[in-house]
């Protein structure tokens, strides 16, 4: 059972809102175990005294760490190997990459700060792992424990009914997630857009994913400028081919020679045929022709898994994108392929071109 075990001083605030709706449900139907421990029980004077003023001076008040040490040490089972978290403003930011590892692990300790802050000697010696949620400062770590424990309690088996499919949600594919409609069909002279109300599963999907695109692209240049794209890595891994307008190789990186073995002096001076497999051969030229022509490549832009004919005659795909690259009066002058190799490759699972 996932087991989330709470460090704070103030215990009566869980489970709060996590004792509601689908985490609460789950709560009570034992799909997760939530426990609050108080720190201050184990603080030893007649005060029960957690925090001490700061060493160096300063304002504010700092968690002690032999009080907090202690209650790290009693809240852990023996052999437990939950990741202790704090929740600290200095942390990791939190991603739903991370949410889903902690979902599918054992649970998690969750240290909840108060004050100024806690004694570093306590994160170093209980190897507690500072998260984040967020470039703001909250007054605890509680409400940051809520959210965090929020977002794995309900990837948790069972916990989401089929509709709430996590699979699609915002950050699952690294894009926002697209615009949500349902009735009534006009609000406030706003239409639902036709394309929902087609039918067409596959234009839908399509059209889903433009706009997840488009809003995540305006929103979030971040996370756009990570979707699909391949992740360098070391240099040498990935490998970079130029044309010319005509088709021509103008240049074959040294991993272009690693990833598909083509000598790089030889491959120059060549047509794109070299590393084109034949089956592609007719569809390659029209696109490519196309894009130099009209300035529209229809692939700019996306990273796919494309197909290269490699120096020993066999076809293996490689993650990669496609640029054409354009003079100051928008004119095609060429292209470059950017590709990594299939094992550096760490980012979404990409369409085959
Ligand atoms: N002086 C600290 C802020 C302390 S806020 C600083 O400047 O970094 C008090 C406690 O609230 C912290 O110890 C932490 O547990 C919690 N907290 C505040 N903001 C947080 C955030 N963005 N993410 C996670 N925890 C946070």
């Amino acid at each position: 059972m996932w087991h989330a075990t709470v460090l704070t001083i103030f215990p009566d605030m869980f489970p709060g809102p996590l004792g509601q709706s689908l985490a609460g449900k789950a709560l009570t139907t034992g799909v997760w175990r939530l426990e609050a421990h108080d720190i201050r029980t184990h603080a030893t004077d007649r005060h029960r005294t957690v925090d001490d003023t700061p060493a160096g001076g300063g304002p504010g008040m700092v968690m002690k760490a032999d009080v907090l040490a202690r209650a790290i040490d009693a809240a852990l089972t023996p052999n437990d190997e939950r990741p202790r978290l704090l929740m600290s403003p200095r942390g990791t930011p939190l991603t739903q990459a991370r949410v889903e590892a902690l979902a599918r692990g054992p649970g998690a300790l969750f240290v909840c700060g108060r004050f100024e802050g806690i004694d570093e000697r306590v994160i170093e010696a209980r190897g507690l792992e500072e998260i984040s949620v967020g470039d703001y400062v909250l007054s605890g770590g509680e409400i940051a424990a809520f959210s965090l424990i929020d977002a794995c309690v309900r990837l948790l088996p069972g916990v989401m009914g089929k509709e709430a499919s996590a699979a699609e949600e915002s950050f699952a594919q690294g894009l926002l997630e697209y615009p949500h409609y349902t009735r009534p069909q006009v609000f406030e002279g706003r239409a639902i857009p036709d394309v929902l109300l087609g039918g067409d599963h596959a234009r839908i999907k399509a059209f889903r994913q433009s706009e997840a695109e488009r809003l995540t692209r305006e929103r979030r240049p971040d996370l756009w400028a990570r979707h699909g794209s391949p992740s360098m890595g070391s240099t040498d891994t990935h490998a970079i081919v130029l044309a010319d307008a005509d088709g021509i190789i103008r240049l074959f990186s040294p991993g272009a020679k690693r990833l598909f073995g083509h000598d790089a002096k030889a491959a120059i001076g060549q047509t794109l045929d070299l590393i084109v497999p034949p089956d592609y051969r007719e569809r390659h030229w029209q696109g490519f022709r196309a894009a130099i022509a009209n300035g529209s490549p229809k692939y700019e832009d996306a990273a796919a898994n494309i197909p290269i004919l490699c120096r020993d005659g066999t076809v293996t795909r490689f993650p990669g994108r496609l640029v054409f690259l354009r003079n100051a009066g928008g004119r095609a002058v060429g292209a470059m392929g950017i590709f990594l190799a299939n094992d550096a490759y760490s980012g979404p699972p990409l369409p085959d071109l």
